[in-house]
């Protein structure tokens, strides 16, 4: 895939800008290479679309190339796509509320029973010890599948062997989980071939019957296309809180994620990656999307040309300070800096030397950042380079005038961004002798 995406992409070397024009061609390659990795074609599309609204008009950060660039946000599209919803995170009930409910459901072979196994040692691992509860009243070897598990773990496995109905049994082993103050119930589930409808109905009474707190839709990760009308299935059906998404470690390249979290719209919680009991690992939206698109160098080469280029600003500011002429100018680009990069605060500690504002000083300073840039832009530019023209002269008042009219701001807006302004000047003036003073111990100038 990104050998494909890197020869097609060349196209796009040495563009300024996204733009409607120099994404469409890569982009119909992503479309392609995304249908390859086996996402189902309408998340297909909406994807497309989206990465389309968000990269038109981005500019290309200095040191990549374009088709970095749209790689990044192909990337970040996806991750956020994937993640966002407090990942592995499993719905506990709070102490004395009686055991957590966990059903697992998926279709017959993706890897149900094998996953309850592996999700009650990791639970152990976390001191939590859980029941495992068999309901695959329709296959014998199924049980004793999990009872074999269990052993394995050290975990005990609850059965009524066939004769009762699945709810029925889900029922009691909540019941014995809830006396014998069990933290977890991890309920095993039947499987079809196929989605049905009397699958689904077991399920749900399942569900009611144990009032389940998860209910994890196992999703084998070769499953390819139909993950996503399968998992549409099971969430319209059941609901579904999750996902499990199971072997991993085979040859895939794991689209069933996409399109499960993007149909149903819940988090893929873990994913299984081998027969062992251990080969259970939280679900990370980005170690997910470097394996969809196979290309983790690029993103982070991006990203560190993004904090290269955030470097060369702040040295420009610093030579500005070390010559003293700072001005409106450098003001007003330092605020655009500033919400850029996390508020005054994260700017001040890039600057040598000027993390000595106070808190409070900070604080008012951002407070005041929407209005003092508009005050600014209300300058000519004569004044912001010149900014004693709106203090001293006789001109100053009528000026003052203009620029509070013009940013429709108040007179106290402008006064309080004088003085601000002000106290900003003497202590870059006062940095800079101390910056030249140790310039020149060191030997730099
Ligand atoms: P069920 O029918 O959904 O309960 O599926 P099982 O748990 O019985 O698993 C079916 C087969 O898939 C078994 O041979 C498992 O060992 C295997 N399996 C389950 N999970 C994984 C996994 O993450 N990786 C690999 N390679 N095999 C798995
Ligand atoms: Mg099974």
């Amino acid at each position: 895939l990104s050998e494909r995406l890197n020869s097609a992409w060349s196209a796009l070397k040495d563009e300024d800008d996204l733009s409607v024009e120099n994404i469409s061609l890569p982009l119909k390659d992503i479309r392609r290479a995304l249908l390859e990795a086996d996402v189902s074609l309408p998340v297909v599309r909406r994807f497309i679309k989206s990465v389309e609204e968000k990269s038109i008009g981005v500019k290309v950060t200095k040191g990549v190339s374009a088709s970095q660039q749209l790689t990044k946000v192909v990337a970040d599209e996806l991750c956020e796509l994937m993640g966002g919803f407090g990942g592995d995170k499993l719905i506990f009930r709070k102490e004395g509320e009686g055991p957590t409910v966990i059903l697992m459901a998926g279709l017959q072979g993706v890897g149900k029973t094998t996953a309850c196994g592996k999700l009650a040692l990791f639970l152990k691992a976390q001191g939590k010890q859980s029941l495992l509860v068999a309901t695959d009243v329709y296959r014998p070897a199924a049980i004793d599948q999990l009872k074999k598990l269990g052993e394995q773990i050290d975990v005990p496995v609850f059965e009524l062997g066939t004769d009762f109905s699945p709810p029925d049994i889900a029922r009691s082993g909540v019941e014995k989980a809830k006396l014998e103050n069990f933290d977890v119930v991890i309920v095993d589930t039947a499987g079809r071939l196929q989605v049905d409808e009397m699958l689904m109905a077991e399920l749900l009474a399942t569900k009611a019957a144990t009032r389940a707190d998860e209910t994890l839709l196992v999703v084998d990760a070769m499953t390819g296309q139909e993950a996503a009308s399968l998992t549409a299935a099971f969430n319209d059906a059941v609901g579904i809180t999750g996902a499990v998404l199971t072997k991993m470690d085979g040859d895939t390249r794991g689209g069933a994620a996409l399109s499960v979290r993007e149909v149903s719209g819940k988090p893929i919680k873990f994913i299984g990656s081998g027969e062992k009991l251990d080969a259970l690992e939280p679900f990370f939206p980005e170690r997910m999307t470097t394996r969809i698109l196979g290309m983790g160098d690029v993103v982070s080469l991006v990203e560190r040309a993004q904090v290269a280029v955030k470097e060369e600003q702040a040295n420009l500011m610093r030579d500005k300070i070390l010559s003293a002429t700072f001005d409106f100018n450098d003001f007003l680009s330092q605020l655009e800096m500033m919400g850029k990069m996390g508020g005054m605060g994260g700017l001040t500690k890039m600057m040598p030397g000027m993390n000595t504002m106070s808190d409070k000083e900070l604080q008012d300073a951002e407070k005041s950042l929407s209005v003092a840039k508009s005050l600014i832009m209300s300058m000519t530019p004569r004044e912001r380079q010149f900014p004693d023209l709106l203090v001293a002269g006789s001109s100053a008042a009528s000026r003052r005038g203009r620029v509070v009219e013009g940013s429709g701001r108040s007179d106290k807006d402008l006064a309080n961004l004088i003085v601000m302004f002000g106290s900003m000047r003497v202590k870059m003036q006062s940095l800079s002798a101390q910056m030249n003073g140790t310039a020149k111990e060191v030997g730099l100038v």
